[in-house]
């Protein structure tokens, strides 16, 4: 461990401290990508003069790059969490297990859902997405969101057991075809196949379908999308292009076109959108909603400020809603956050244009994209592993 630095040289000895015995206080709200390492640097360079307060919606932090192992029974729930009280314990940092609903910048406080607010000198803040419907009548009654994934499995494993039951549904649809929903339709499916097979039930009776509003991975590359589509008919998958779903009702899928399909139960894996209390803040948002930041990751409205990962939209340098730039920002956000407490200045993030994907198909192969080149087989799947299981690592071996 390095030595203990100083916080907030530029303030003097007293200039405007928060009276809890002198200390600033740095709050941390949501225990995603970003925080994770914010915590882990915080361990190993502690801050003299710096109260670090996280505020976490979940105690165990899902990492959803394992996900999709977790649903096919690959990954157990362990490997896919980091424990937040004890990387809190680590850190030295006090966790308060809570919703914060709002931000009094004037008061310079986090309220909290039902809990004491707390004041901060500094705030960073690293909340994800909350689920979207797409507008999807009927969603929010008959869909099983992805998101968030604490909400998400326990929905997933009861649906598992309903499948396994003589009357249980049959018809099973992933909504929204980006990553996620491709990764999803895949570990769904082989489940659900495996366990029914184990218990002699004819697996040739569940059905498997992928919608996607538009195109599949309309973000990747066309090669990455054919191979993708021939790795959904092999693996007896239905995909849906082109016709956006309007409507889940309890036994089926009403598309725009009015096309009908049979639907049993429906997980969506649309979008995610930004939490209704970002509004609130008087913050600066980008046009869907989301925190618009600097490429420091400061507010553009208030530079004791921070946001990452998918609740910040950095202006000018627009990237897509996905773990690995969360992930990418934590060393930038830890020192900035460092930085800017030392009273040093913030140094820009540069996010990279193009990056590395690593689709699994749950059967030990994955779809390896980045920029224009795509390609395809077991050892990416071994190596998509490996980067995974690294990463928590690196959260979870700290005590
Ligand atoms: C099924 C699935 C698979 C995916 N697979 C991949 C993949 O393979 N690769 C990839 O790059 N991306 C993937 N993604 C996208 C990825 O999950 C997100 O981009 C990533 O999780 C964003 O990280 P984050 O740090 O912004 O927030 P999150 O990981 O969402 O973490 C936010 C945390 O903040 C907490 N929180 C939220 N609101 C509050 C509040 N008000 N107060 C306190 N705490 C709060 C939440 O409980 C949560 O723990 C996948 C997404 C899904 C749904």
């Amino acid at each position: 461990m390095s030595d203990k630095r100083t916080m907030f040289p530029q303030d003097g000895a007293d200039g405007g401290t928060t009276g809890r015995d002198g200390r600033r206080r740095l709050v941390l709200v949501g225990g995603g990508h970003a925080h994770l390492e914010v915590l882990r640097r915080l361990g190993l360079e502690p801050i003299a003069g710096l109260e670090t307060v996280l505020v976490a919606k979940e105690l165990n932090a899902p990492y959803s790059g394992m996900l999709p192992g977790l649903i096919a029974g690959t990954n157990s729930l362990d490997d896919c969490h980091v424990d937040l009280a004890r990387l809190g314990a680590f850190a030295g940092v006090r966790v308060v297990h809570g919703e914060v609903d709002g931000i009094d910048r004037t008061a310079r406080r986090v309220t909290i859902s039902g809990q004491a607010p707390l004041d901060y000198d500094l705030l960073s803040l690293d909340v994800g997405i909350t689920p979207g419907m797409a507008g999807i009548r009927g969603g929010a009654a008959h869909g099983i969101a992805g998101k968030p994934i604490s909400g998400f499995h326990p929905k997933w494993l009861d649906l598992l057991a309903r499948c396994l039951t003589p009357g249980g549904p049959r018809e099973i649809a992933v909504i929204g075809a980006g990553a996620a929903g491709y990764e999803i339709a895949h570990a769904v499916r082989r489940r659900i196949m495996a366990e029914a097979d184990a218990r002699g039930i004819d697996g040739t009776a569940f059905g498997f379908t992928l919608v996607a509003g538009g195109s599949l991975l309309s973000g990747s590359n066309a090669c990455a999308r054919r191979y993708a589509r021939s790795e959904l008919i092999a693996a007896g998958v239905r995909l849906v292009e082109g016709d956006p779903v309007a409507e889940i009702a309890a036994d089926r899928l009403v598309l725009k076109s009015g096309r009908e399909l049979a639907c049993g139960a429906a997980i969506l894996c649309t979008p995610g959108r930004a939490a209704p209390w970002f509004t609130e803040t008087g913050l600066p948002l980008d046009d869907d909603g989301f925190f618009a930041v600097w490429p420091t990751l400061q507010s553009t409205g208030d530079d004791a400020i921070f946001a990452a990962g998918d609740c910040a939209a950095m202006i000018g340098q627009e990237r897509p809603k996905a773990g690995v730039f969360a992930v990418r920002q934590g060393p930038f956000l830890a020192g900035n956050i460092i930085r800017r407490a030392e009273g040093r200045a913030p140094i820009p993030y540069r996010p990279q244009r193009h990056y590395l994907a690593l689709l699994s198909d749950a059967q030990g192969s994955a779809i390896a994209v980045r920029g224009p080149f795509a390609l395809r087989g077991r050892l990416f799947s071994r190596w998509k592993d490996h980067i995974d299981r690294s990463f928590m690592r690196r959260y979870k071996d700290l005590l």
